[in-house]
């Protein structure tokens, strides 16, 4: 069995034909992840209980003769962030290192429910804060298109996953561009819907206005199918949407002839590096298949870093207080006070960048400075959507560069946050305007690092959006 090779279309196939059964294809793929692991370092841990039970419902399925569901068999790995019922979920951070949640996520639930086989947990960035997994507390993850690199983040082990094959598909976080960026930088494709399309039910708070569940895959038709499954509304999260979920797949019909697309001029014009030369690689093929390309203004795109690290921080302010040493599992052995006790948890308990965001959160919603920065920043986040709104009056599709660079090396921005933060420019826009938004596989630089580029669509027009990534995938493979 090539684990690697697989897709979702080949896994049903096989247990279709009988080839392999689900529990022998998920002991397979487990022993092949477990082995593969220590290069990069993708996964925290393995769940194999739990795959091999699942795999066996969908096997009890096929022998009585039912539909084993869209995602049978396939071998999943999912971000740690995302609450799997009794396997541990650490957030990539000491302080949840032994934490067992008592439920699953929903988007969990759908997964298995429709015959999906979850292999383990994926590393990230501290409650997803980052854009290289750097700033987890158990290590970083290693690129596995180059190994001295970083592979993103804050998604950084999902992406790892899937680009080494050890996971056909995967669940990540968006916040500001944790799965479009790690998407590009290991070139596969990933997949940020629509505010409220998946519930976030499960889904560890990092900043609840701006965070959304979403796959990384090998393809755009495995993304939009993963997106069909864990799309929809949910009655436990108030915030998911009641539209229809339409067939993702059948969007995928190459017919983009007469799509109208907008070049953001504020995106194009610092993009001088090699990164900006396979995006206009990408968009020439996308003109050759009868696409119109023309420039359009997203005027406010300057003050989208500002706007991003203000609200994003105020939101992880008051979500992460619940980390007190008196909930979850880590508490400082530290004695003193009550006020003691909370601060020598959470100084002992979070990495540098949690704390930072920590500071600087509580800060913008201080009194007397709330209304200068916090309030402030939510009306030109308002100014950002209406960019998009205004955008989307001329163009079906905006196309950008995901990232300014391509993968950086380990360690190269560690130490450096604000370089770090700059270089979410491209994504943290449309993760503002709560669009849909994608990193699909472009090209690569002359080092062969992959570039991918990203499209962004009007709100819930993920079919849109998938249908001009199926016909890039097609031109660029
Ligand atoms: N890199 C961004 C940040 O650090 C985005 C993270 C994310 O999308 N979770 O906030």
């Amino acid at each position: 069995m090539d684990i690697p090779s697989l897709t979702i279309d080949r896994v049903r196939e096989g247990l279709v034909a009988s080839r392999f059964s689900a529990v022998e294809l998920t002991t397979e793929a487990l022993r092949f992840a477990e082995a593969e692991n220590p290069r990069t370092g993708a996964y925290l841990h393995f769940c194999p209980e739990r795959a091999v039970a699942a795999a066996r419902r969908v096997d009890g399925r096929l022998a009585r003769g039912e539909d084993p569901g869209p995602l049978a068999g396939v071998p999943i790995a999912v971000k740690d962030v995302i609450l799997t019922k009794g396997v541990r979920t650490t957030c990539g951070s000491r302080l949840l290192e032994h934490y067992i949640p008592p439920y699953d996520a929903t988007a969990i639930t759908r997964l298995e429910s429709a015959g999906g086989i979850i292999l383990g947990k994926t590393n990230c960035d501290e409650f997803a804060m980052g854009s290289s997994t750097e700033n987890s507390a158990f290590g970083p993850v290693r690129n596995p298109v180059a190994l001295d690199r970083v592979p993103g983040g804050s998604s950084g082990g999902s992406a790892a996953a899937v680009a080494q094959g050890t996971a056909v598909v995967a669940l990540g976080s968006d916040t500001g561009g944790s799965i479009r960026q790690p998407a590009s930088f290991c070139g596969v494709v990933g997949v940020t819907p629509t505010y409220g399309r998946v519930s976030r039910y499960g889904l560890t708070a990092f900043a609840s206005s701006l965070d959304h569940i979403g796959p990384f895959a090998r393809s755009v038709s495995d993304a939009a199918t993963v997106l069909g499954v864990i799309a929809g509304r949910d009655p436990s999260d108030a915030t998911s949407a009641a539209a229809p979920v339409p067939d993702y797949r059948a969007a995928i019909d190459g017919r983009v002839k007469g799509v109208k697309l907008g070049l953001p001029r504020e995106y194009l014009k610092d993009l001088t590096s090699e990164t900006g030369e396979v995006i206009e690689r990408g968009v020439e093929r996308l003109r050759g298949l009868g696409c119109e390309v023309r420039e359009i203004s997203l005027p406010a795109t300057g003050y989208a870093i500002a706007t991003y690290y203000v609200i994003a921080t105020a939101e992880a302010s008051s979500n992460l207080a619940r980390y007190d040493g008196v909930r979850y599992t880590f508490r400082s052995e530290s004695s003193g006070t009550l006020a003691d006790l909370y601060r020598n948890t959470r100084g002992e308990g979070f990495g540098a960048e949690c704390k930072r965001r920590i500071m600087l959160g509580t800060y913008v919603l201080s009194h007397g400075y709330y209304d200068a920065y916090y309030l402030k920043a939510q009306k030109v986040r308002t100014l950002i959507a209406r960019d998009f709104e205004h955008a989307f009056q001329q163009v079906d599709a905006v196309v950008a560069p995901v990232s300014p660079f391509p993968a950086f090396k380990l360690g190269e921005k560690v130490d450096d946050p604000l370089a770090m933060y700059l270089s979410d420019i491209y994504t943290i826009t449309g993760s503002l305007a709560g669009i849909p938004c994608m990193s699909v596989p472009s090209g690569a630089t002359r080092a062969g690092l992959p570039v991918g580029l990203q499209i962004l669509t009007r709100h819930f027009d993920e079919p849109g959006m998938f249908r001009l990534a199926g016909a890039l995938e097609q031109q660029t493979s």
